[in-house]
C-alpha cells in the first residue's frame, strides 16, 4: 500500500512538472490576444497615419470613437493630427490645407438666407379651384400633391433640413455647396398628424396623405434631406385626444419638433398681461407634462401678432409665470415673407424671426415661385463644416462679433 501511494505521489509531481512546463512555454509561445494590447499605447502611435487605419483597428477592437476634424497646413488631408485614448478615442482629422478655390466654385456664403416655411394644413383634395397648390383663396392650406411636390423642389432646389432649434443656435449641418431650409406648421391640424389606428405591433398607423405621412415617405426616399419640421400646437394638440401622447412620442422619437401657439390662438394685441402669460404658460406647462424636456420653448404668435416687439405683452410672450409655472422662450416667429438673415449676421434676431408662407400666387407676392427665385442671390450655402463660418470678405461688416472660427475668403 505504502509503495502505490508513493508512486501516485510520484506520478502525481509529474503531472504537476508537466503542467508547469506546458505552462511556461505557453507564456513564452503565446499569441498576442487583445486583451494584451493597451490601447493606451497603442493608439497615440496612430498619429500622423491615415484615419482609415485607425478607423481598421477601432472597428476590430469594437472601441468607440470620438472624431474632429480641423483645417491644418500640416497635416494633409484625413492624416490624424492628434490621438488619444480615455475610454474612447479622440481624434483629430486633418482637412488639409484650407481650400479657397473651393469655396469660390461653390459660392459659400454663410451670411446668407435661411428660408423658414410656414405651413398649416396639408389637404388631400384633388379640387384645384385656387391658385397652384392653394387650397383656400389666401393659400394657407395645401393639397397634399402640392406639398410632395413642394418637398421634391427643395430637394432638388440643393436645400436640406434643419431644425429650428439648431438654427436659433447657430448649428447649420448641412454638406457642402448645400443650403438650409426649415419647415413649419402651425395650428395643430388633424391633417397634420391624422393617426388611422393602431398596427397589431402597437406602432401608430399614420394616414400617408397627411404632413407626417408624406414627411415620413420623403424620409426613406431621401434619407439625405435630414427630414425634420417643426409643429406649433394649441390646447388640442392634434385634435386626436386618444393619441395625444403617442403622437407627441412619434414626433419627438423620429427627429421633429413640437412647439408652442398658444392655447387658444390668442391674438396677444387684444388681451392683457395676465392672459398672456395664462396662454403662453398653460400651453409650455401641457408639453412639459407630456414630453418632459422633449418639447422645444419656441412660439408661433399667432396671427403674426404683435407685429413689433415694442408691445406691451411682448415681454410676457418671451418671459413669464402662470400659476407658478414659469416659462422662457428662446424664440418666436412671425408670420412672415421673406427668408430670415443667417444666425451669424449682426442682424439675427431669433425672437422676432421672419416666415415664408408656403403658397402659390404666380411667382408673386413672396409666394414659395419668388421667394427661391430671389434666394438665389443671397442664399446661405454652407462649406460643409458645422463648427467653422466661411463667409465672403466684403460681408465681413455683416458678421455678429461673438463668433469665432470665422474663415474669410
Ligand atoms: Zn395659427
Amino acid at each position: 500500500m505504502m509503495k502505490r501511494k508513493k508512486r501516485l505521489k510520484f506520478k502525481y509531481k509529474k503531472v504537476l512538472l508537466i503542467i508547469a512546463i506546458i505552462f511556461v512555454l505557453f507564456l513564452i509561445i503565446k499569441p498576442k490576444g487583445k486583451e494584451e494590447i493597451k490601447l493606451g499605447d497603442v493608439i497615440p502611435s496612430y498619429q500622423g497615419k491615415n484615419i482609415i487605419e485607425l478607423d481598421n483597428f477601432v472597428k476590430e477592437n469594437n472601441l468607440l470613437i470620438d472624431k474632429k476634424y480641423e483645417y491644418n497646413d500640416e497635416y494633409a488631408k484625413d492624416l490624424i493630427i492628434n490621438v488619444e485614448y480615455d475610454n474612447n478615442v479622440k481624434v483629430l482629422i486633418s482637412l488639409g490645407q484650407i481650400d479657397k478655390e473651393v469655396y469660390k466654385e461653390k459660392n459659400v456664403n454663410e451670411l446668407g438666407r435661411v428660408p423658414i416655411m410656414m405651413y398649416h394644413g396639408i389637404v388631400d383634395t384633388k379640387d384645384n379651384k385656387y391658385t397652384g397648390g392653394n387650397v383656400d383663396k389666401d393659400g394657407y392650406n395645401r393639397t397634399s400633391d402640392a406639398f410632395r411636390a413642394d418637398l421634391e423642389f427643395y430637394y432638388n432646389s440643393g436645400y436640406r433640413m434643419i431644425r429650428l432649434s439648431d438654427y436659433i443656435k447657430g448649428i447649420i449641418d448641412v454638406p457642402l455647396g448645400y443650403s438650409p431650409i426649415i419647415i413649419t406648421f402651425d395650428d395643430g391640424n388633424k391633417n397634420n398628424f391624422n393617426v388611422l389606428g393602431k398596427n397589431a405591433d402597437g406602432s401608430l398607423n399614420i394616414d400617408p396623405e397627411c404632413a407626417v405621412g408624406i414627411l415620413e415617405d420623403f424620409k426613406k426616399r431621401h434619407p439625405d434631406m435630414n427630414v425634420t419640421a417643426t409643429f406649433f400646437v394649441m390646447d388640442g394638440l392634434f385634435n386626436q385626444s386618444k393619441y395625444n401622447e403617442d403622437i407627441l412620442n412619434f414626433l419627438v422619437d423620429n427627429g421633429y419638433d413640437v412647439g408652442n401657439h398658444t392655447t387658444i390662438h390668442a391674438d396677444f394685441t387684444t388681451i392683457s398681461t395676465t392672459k398672456t402669460q395664462e396662454v403662453v404658460g398653460k400651453m409650455y406647462q401641457k408639453l412639459d407634462k407630456l414630453l418632459h424636456d422633449k418639447y422645444v420653448k419656441i412660439i408661433a404668435l399667432p396671427f403674426g401678432s404683435p407685429y413689433k416687439k415694442t408691445h406691451e405683452n411682448y415681454p410676457y410672450i418671451i418671459n413669464g409665470d402662470y400659476n407658478g409655472f414659469n416659462y422662457e422662450t428662446e424664440a418666436a416667429l412671425r408670420v412672415g415673407w421673406e427668408p430670415e438673415v443667417s444666425p451669424f449676421d449682426k442682424d439675427f434676431d431669433k425672437t422676432f424671426l421672419k416666415r415664408c408662407r408656403a403658397y402659390d400666387n404666380n411667382g408673386k407676392e413672396f409666394d414659395i415661385e419668388s421667394v427661391f427665385k430671389n434666394l438665389e442671390k443671397n442664399r446661405y450655402i454652407s462649406d460643409g463644416n458645422k463648427d467653422l463660418i466661411v463667409i465672403k470678405e466684403s460681408d465681413k461688416e455683416k458678421l455678429n462679433t461673438i463668433y469665432e472660427n470665422i474663415i474669410l475668403y
